[in-house]
Parts: C-alpha cells; structure tokens; sequence
C-alpha cells in the first residue's frame, strides 16, 4: 500500500452549538484522486481549512505527509496546493503577475519559476489571456486562473475545494481532465464536490458526507455494492391499474415500484432480466408505454439509501 499523505482522526469541529464536523476520520494515500462527496453544508470546506491549519478545531488529529500539521508547518504547506471554493486572487494583478506571485511564495529561482509559470499557463490554457485583468475573465476562465496559481509550483499534494461550480461546461471538462493530468504526472489530489457524476468520473476512492459525518467511503464500485439497488428501470405510462402495478410489486428482485400519474418507477436488486419481465406483464395487460429507461445505480442511489434523501434533491 502507498504512504499515507493525509491522516484525520476523530475530527470534531463545532461553530458555536452547530456540529460542523462529527468525528470525521479520513486516510488518503499517495496517487489517490480522493473525492469528498456531499451536500452543501456537510462539512467538506471545514474539513479542508482543519486540514490545512487555517481554522482551530475541538478535538482530533491530522497529519499530512507523516507530519502533525500546525500552522506553521510551512515545510508541509510548501508541499501542498490549495484551489479554494471562493476564488482568491488579486484584482489589481494580471493573469501572468498573479500566477508568479503565488508561484514565487515558494519558488524563489527567477528561471525556474519563469518556466513554472508558463508551464501553468499552458496547463490551463490561460495563454491568450496574460494580461487581462482577473475581473475581464469570464467565470470559468477565473477558476482556471484560481487552479493555475494554486499548481503552478508542482505540490505534491492539491486540493481542490469544488472547483466546478458555477463553471461552463468546457471550463469544466478542462478543469476535469487537468486533475487527471495532475495526477498522472505524480500529484495526490484531493477533490471536493457535491456534483456526484463528476467524483464518479474521476475520483479512484470517495467518501461521501452528510451533516458532519462520514456515511460510506470505498471505490465507486465498492459503494454501489453496498447499497441493495442494482438497477432503476423508469417507464412512461400514461395509465396504470393498481392490480398491475401489485403485479409488478411482485416480481422477483423488485423491491420498490412508483407510480406518480405519468411514471412508473421500479428499483431492482439483482437479477439480469428485470426490464424484460416488467415489460411482459404491461404487454399481457395491454398497457401502453412509452420511453423506457433502464439505469444502474448512481452515487446519489448510494446517497439515498444511506440518507433516506436524495443527494439531487439537495443540490439547489
Ligand atoms: P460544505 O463545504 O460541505 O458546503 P461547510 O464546511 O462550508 O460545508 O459547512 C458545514 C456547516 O458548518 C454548515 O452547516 C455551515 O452552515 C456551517 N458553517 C460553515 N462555516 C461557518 C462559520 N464560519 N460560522 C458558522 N457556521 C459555519
Ligand atoms: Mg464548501
């Protein structure tokens, strides 16, 4: 097994009477992509300013790279990028001046960080935009420019604190496919997001987050197998009699089925010809459908039956 870079143990983070973090405990590994998944408000920007040392704590431990971290372990913090969930660069500089400041609280040899700062710039593909002003940027390209300044020294370990919100969608698969890239060229990254398709798509390990705590962690595949759900088939009926519906209710492997007056949905556990057997009993009693949609299990199954409610739900 790889070296741990991360350690949290029995975190406690209280904000007056709120509990923001419930003895939260966390390992992640060298090479890991690690996604914290969560509804907004379950504690993953807490978790990453207690890990950084920028907010006191109750009661816990963290260690990073082997270390106790403090807020002055500045040969740790040297190690580490930081892309915060609020965009934190400096107005009166330009794209390239910005990058170099942050470049140059850590690396101090002019050639050198010149070429790490056109490295970054390229790595976002900020290069046409060098002397913009961070307000002329778009918002998308803003949070490139946030990435930029918070990799541009190589860190061995990068956090990013949901760096796709509010993001258009090639500014997204940009940032996506950056972390990727980061982390095959030797980065440990740490990930945060309440968008569950996009710690699904990158993420090697996720723990997902409710209300402070820790509800299931595992490989995306490891967490679909914990749940009983295995595949979700969505039919659109425009009338369904109850004694059919019962039927349905009744097959092997159905475990809960909805009708809402245009949809007819049905969870199945297990079992491989679930969408036949549904459609034959609707064809033995003449009922029309229309769409069919057959989906195995997402994170936000995971989130559901763990939580009772639905991680989309949440989103907004
Ligand atoms: P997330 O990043 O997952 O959206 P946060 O870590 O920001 O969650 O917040 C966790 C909880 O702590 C929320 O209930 C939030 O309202 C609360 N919280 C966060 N920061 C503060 C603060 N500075 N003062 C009081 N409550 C806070
Ligand atoms: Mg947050």
């Amino acid at each position: 097994m790889n070296n741990p870079v991360v350690k949290i143990e029995n975190l406690v983070k209280r904000y007056g009477d709120l509990v923001a973090l419930d003895h939260f405990s966390l390992e992640i590994r060298e090479g890991e992509i690690f996604g914290l998944l969560g509804p907004n408000g379950s504690g993953k920007t807490t978790t990453i300013n207690c890990l950084l040392s920028l907010l006191s704590y109750d009661k816990g431990d963290i260690a990073v790279f082997g270390q106790k971290m403090t807020p002055s372990s500045y040969d740790i913090k040297k190690e580490i990028g930081v892309i915060m969930q609020n965009v934190a660069v400096f107005d009166e500089l330009n794209v390239y001046e910005n990058i170099d400041y942050f470049c140059g609280l850590y690396i101090r040899d002019k050639a050198q960080r010149r070429q790490y700062v056109d490295e970054a710039v390229q790595f976002v593909g900020l290069e046409d935009f060098l002397k913009f002003r961070p307000k002329k940027l778009s918002g998308g390209l803003l949070r490139r420019l946030n990435i930029a300044c918070g990799i541009a020294h190589k860190p061995k370990l990068i956090i990013l604190d949901e760096p796709t919100v509010a993001v258009d969608p090639q500014s997204r698969n940009r940032i996506l496919e950056g972390i990727q890239t980061l982390n095959r060229n030797g980065a440990t990254v740490i990930y945060t997001s309440h968008y569950m398709e996009e710690v699904e798509q990158i993420c090697t390990r996720i723990a997902i987050m409710d209300k402070g705590r820790k509800i299931a962690e595992g490989t995306k595949d490891e967490l679909k197998r914990m749940i009983r759900n295995t595949e979700t088939v969505t039919i659109e009926v425009l009338e369904l009699d109850e004694a059919v519906r019962a039927e349905i209710a009744a097959l092997p492997h159905v475990y809960e089925t909805v009708f809402d007056g245009k949809t007819l949905t049905v969870c199945c556990s297990g079992g491989k010809h679930n969408l036949i057997r549904i459609l034959g009993v609707l064809q033995a009693h003449a009922v029309s459908f229309g769409r069919v949609y057959s989906e195995l299990p997402t994170l936000n199954d995971v989130f559901l039956e763990i939580t009772g409610t639905a991680l989309r739900d949440k989103e907004e």
